[in-house]
């Protein structure tokens, strides 16, 4: 398999007290499955680094477990240039954004899916955070 395809699936907050991959002693439990595979490996955010080409583990670490600020109609964090958005849609769905922070002509990049909770669009919008 090759190391880099990891995805980031979810964050658990000291369920697991050891990395799977390098054994060392974790706080924060970064869960990453394998499009290959059906088994999950936990991991802290040194071995996110190693098994994944796009989870940034201190962005992650920030949209899913920090305070969002609040707007009228969606949440939205700043991190490293860029601006993560979420919001409710109609029949109780999330939508999530990004865009670059300050570049307007940039626009806003929506992500595809429609997410039951608030913290699903925030783990999609986690997943997608480059180093
Ligand atoms: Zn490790």
């Amino acid at each position: 398999m090759n190391t880099k395809n990891w995805t980031l699936d979810r964050m658990l907050d000291g369920a697991y007290a050891h990395c799977q991959y390098c054994g060392a002693a974790i706080r924060w439990n970064y869960v990453l499955r394998h499009p290959q595979s059906p088994a999950y490996i936990i991991v802290g955010s040194e071995c996110v680094k190693t098994l994944t080409d796009q989870c940034d583990p201190a962005v992650a670490f920030a949209l899913t477990q920090g305070a969002w600020k609040q707007r009228r109609h969606y949440f939205y964090k700043r991190l490293r240039k860029t601006t993560y958005i979420i919001g409710p849609r109609s029949e109780n769905t999330w939508f999530a954004a990004t865009s670059l922070s300050g570049v307007r002509s940039f626009g806003w990049t929506f992500e595809p899916e429609i997410f039951q909770t608030a913290d699903d669009a925030k783990l999609a919008l986690a997943r997608r955070a480059r180093v």
